[in-house]
């Protein structure tokens, strides 16, 4: 079994489950010195090895135990720090489980820590975070991208199996690219948003990283399970996912032939050369195995996806910090947060000020209506879209970049994020930087992409 099917090799050799956990301790210890994936790590961590380790002897294990599981620090966790990376929340303990992590627990994954991120997960480089940037783990001297840079650079260096993130415009699939991981982000609604701290609620989702295509079917199963308190998501998402796992194993190129691949003009445009070469061959090879057109479509409206996601978020941000006022929970955000933070909330408060004539956050939802409505009518010629997940290569750490720029990484990204549709990437090539290829497809066709993601992973 090679590295592709990692998640399957590790679940069926967890009898040793707290001896490995013991291990994976000692290299955080050694080597997240410098990678800076966790800001905390669960200090009942072993002591609840050995407890999934007994159930397993038992037989009576769920369907995580074996895995060890890395939570972004806007997701709640009981009794751990819930800090979303920001001096605001640095002692704020979770009182309660988040959906998703109570639909873990429930299957008996492991809960090993909680990962850097980009301050309130506002940010694509993972280096707004209080707590220091984290380091790309495939070369130090790079960004992991975000905002979810510690859920896969944990992910990417080994320190944990899978990890839960979320994403807003791209803050999976961005940080997987870069990582050389894989990442999903579910449609809309999916996945339970309760117990997740928000950037922007109306584009918000959970979403999950992983080494192979199969672990991150197998936790999206999970995290959809069960009841949830969120009453905007919808009910019995479960069903959308029934059997991902297994239907991502049965999945190979004799299975799927004769599809429509979409690729965009616009987004081609906006790639970096290199990536785009990358990204070509391999769908110009998927198409050769799987007797598949290549169909190349014009998406106008596509390049309003950054101009209006921005407003957008920056109003719905403002919105929920309010909170963070220095009464309840915290310190009072304005007087401790980052540069990046701190002008979101200016910024939304000026769109806010100058809603009432609705000019700046009704007239991007307009302009987001039409990408949405150009996307729907693409799927109709196509099966599902590639591209590039990030159209740039990760920069230096610490190199200075304007805010149009630091914003262009989002430019793959965003446009499923504001139709709510599902999107994952999955690596290419890890050398000399990490190529993550993105799939679309329509709402609720997430295991559609999870297996188009896992015949790009067997190519
Ligand atoms: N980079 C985007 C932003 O800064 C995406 C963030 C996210 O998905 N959480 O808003």
């Amino acid at each position: 079994m090679d590295v592709k099917t990692e998640t399957l090799r590790l679940l069926k050799n967890n009898k040793n489950f707290a001896a490995r956990v013991e291990n994976l301790l000692k290299l955080i210890e050694e080597k997240d010195k410098v990678v800076n994936s966790f800001i905390a790590l669960n200090p009942d961590v072993l002591q609840q090895a050995r407890q999934i380790e007994g159930l397993i002897h038992e037989n009576k294990a769920g369907m995580l135990a074996g895995l060890v599981i890395a939570v972004k620090s806007n997701i709640c966790v009981k009794g751990l720090i819930t800090s979303c990376a920001s001096k605001t929340l640095q002692n704020f303990k979770a009182p309660y489980d988040a959906d998703v992590v109570r639909n873990v627990k429930q299957e008996h994954g492991l809960i090993i820590g909680m990962t850097n991120m980009d301050e309130f997960a506002a940010g694509s480089s993972g280096e707004t975070s209080f707590f220091k940037p984290t380091r790309n783990p495939l070369n130090p001297e790079l960004i992991p991208g975000g905002s979810s840079s510690g859920s896969a650079a944990a992910v990417a260096a080994g320190f944990a199996d899978l990890a839960l993130g979320t994403d807003t415009g791209g803050s999976v699939r961005n940080p997987a690219s870069h990582c050389g991981v894989v990442g999903f982000r579910p449609t809309y609604g999916l996945i339970s948003r309760y117990g997740l701290i928000d950037l922007a609620m109306s584009f918000d989702t959970v979403g999950v990283l992983s080494r192979d295509v199969y672990g991150a079917a197998l936790l999206l199963e999970v995290i959809s399970k069960g009841k949830h308190f969120d009453a905007t998501s919808f009910p019995n998402a479960e069903q959308y996912f029934t059997k991902a796992a297994q239907q991502v194993l049965q999945a190979n190129l004799e299975s799927f032939k004769h599809l429509n691949i979409g690729i965009v003009k616009e987004f081609e445009t906006l790639t970096d050369k290199t990536i785009l070469k990358v990204i070509n061959n391999a769908i110009e090879k998927f198409a050769s195995e799987t007797n598949s057109n290549i169909v190349e479509l014009s998406l106008k409206h596509l390049n309003l996806g950054v101009q209006t996601y921005y407003p957008i978020v920056y109003t719905e941000f403002f919105s929920a910090t309010r909170r963070f006022d220095g009464r309840k929970y915290g310190l009072p955000i304005e007087n401790v947060s980052g540069s990046e933070v701190l002008r979101r909330i200016l910024g939304g408060r000026e769109i806010s000020k100058a809603e009432f004539k609705g000019r700046y956050y009704r007239k991007a939802r307009a302009a987001l209506k039409l990408i949405k409505q150009e996307l729907t009518d693409a799927f109709k010629k196509v099966d599902f879209i590639a591209s590039a997940t990030v159209p740039r290569p990760p920069h230096k750490l610490g190199t200075k970049l304007s805010v149009e720029e630091m914003y262009s990484y989002d430019a793959l990204t965003i446009p499923a994020s504001v139709s709510g549709i599902p999107a994952g990437t999955v690596p290419v090539v890890k050398q000399p930087f990490a190529i993550g290829l993105q799939v679309m497809a329509p709402e609720f066709q997430d295991v559609k992409v999870l297996k188009i993601l896992r015949m790009f992973e067997l190519l």
